[in-house]
């Protein structure tokens, strides 16, 4: 049985490598993130997706104005997850995660396939054996990424992640929260 674990966990790893080969991805950093970015994708428009929801915060929730395109993506993904750390109460002191950004939909549902073996339509998903987000500029926007950031929060968080079932409702919490 732990051999059976053991060797479905290597073809997990093995299958996803090809998911995750970011060779001609652009990448952004952030303190916590980097994220590959299709290079066919609009930064701009791909800002803007993620810049609707208005976070409530004691800072300011906006880059500077003669930052680059590559600079206000990071400056807004990085206080997404701030607000999610705030609505989940969840400060874990060093994290190392990615996301990688797909220009369409149909690109992440080939890479759901085939790191899930499933062939449900999700926008956004989250694999912690991979600590990767994936989504794309299609689906992508802040209510999507701050659902996902909060999968990914609970899965370093806890010792025992908790059941699919009650994650699914804490990152729902996030969503929902994202304005308190
Ligand atoms: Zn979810």
């Amino acid at each position: 049985m732990r051999k059976r674990a053991l060797l479905l966990s290597a073809f997990i790893l093995f299958i996803s490598a090809a998911f995750l080969k970011a060779d001609d991805f652009l990448e952004i950093h952030t303190p916590v993130f980097t994220v590959y970015c299709d290079p066919s994708i609009n930064l701009d428009r791909l800002y803007k997706k993620i810049n609707r929801r208005r976070l409530y915060f004691y800072k300011s929730t906006r880059p500077d104005p003669s930052s680059t395109a590559e600079e206000k993506m990071a400056f807004r993904v990085n206080l997404i997850l701030e607000k999610v750390k705030e609505i989940l109460g969840m400060y874990p002191a060093s994290m190392n995660f990615k996301i990688k950004i797909f220009k369409d939909q149909v690109s992440v549902t080939d890479a759901y396939r085939g790191i899930t073996g499933r062939n449900d339509k999700v926008k956004a998903f989250y694999v912690h054996k991979l600590r990767t987000i994936f989504t794309s500029e299609q689906g992508v926007t802040d209510s999507v990424l701050a659902h996902e950031m909060g999968h990914l929060l609970q899965n370093y968080y806890f010792v025992a992640p908790p059941s699919a079932k009650i994650s699914e409702l804490l990152s729902i919490y996030v969503d929902t929260n994202l304005e308190e």
